[in-house]
């Protein structure tokens, strides 16, 4: 994945809600819970599980399954600390901000390289999206396309199909 620099990432809200959650729920709170949720807070602003893995081994030799990064992930999604969206058939996660502020990505379909944009006039736009009925909890816009390498990439195999066809 694409590296986006991650800028004010409060690792310890992240921790202090799973123990929250974990509490509430009446879950154990199991080192490879907090540690793995540690890791994602270092990981890329969009990860996949394979990311964290990387990031996790980093970070010391920790024998953790990958059921237990995939169950990890889930019970993050459920506390609602991590939001994922399907992309080129894989998983990509992200910490869900702890804002309001309205996000916009641009994610390239064929490597998921993503990139945080400045969207002027779409803050304004999604708050005037029809959302009765429903409490937005992650203001995230997403749009979906190529990133310039890979625009270029697919030009040349195109243009190379072409001439084989010639
Ligand atoms: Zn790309």
């Amino acid at each position: 994945m694409a590296k986006i620099k991650r800028t004010g990432i409060d690792s310890e809200y992240y921790e202090r809600s799973l123990r929250e959650y974990l509490a509430q729920k009446g879950l154990r709170c199991t080192q490879e819970r907090v540690m793995l949720l540690r890791a994602a807070t270092q990981c890329p602003t969009l990860f996949t599980l394979e990311d964290l893995q990387g990031q996790t081994e980093k970070m010391g030799p920790f024998a953790v399954t990958r059921p237990t990064y995939y169950n990890a992930l889930n019970l993050y999604q459920k506390a609602g600390l991590v939001t994922s969206f399907r992309s080129r058939g894989q998983t990509v996660y992200q910490l869900t901000p702890t804002d309001m502020r309205i996000r916009c990505l641009t994610v390239c379909t064929r490597c998921n390289a993503a990139k945080a944009v400045k969207a002027k006039n779409v803050d304004e736009a999604v708050r005037h999206v029809s959302t009765r009925g429903f409490s937005v909890r992650t203001p995230i816009v997403y749009l979906y396309g190529l990133c310039l390498r890979c625009y270029q990439e697919e030009l040349k195999q195109q243009q190379s199909s072409c001439k084989k066809e010639k």
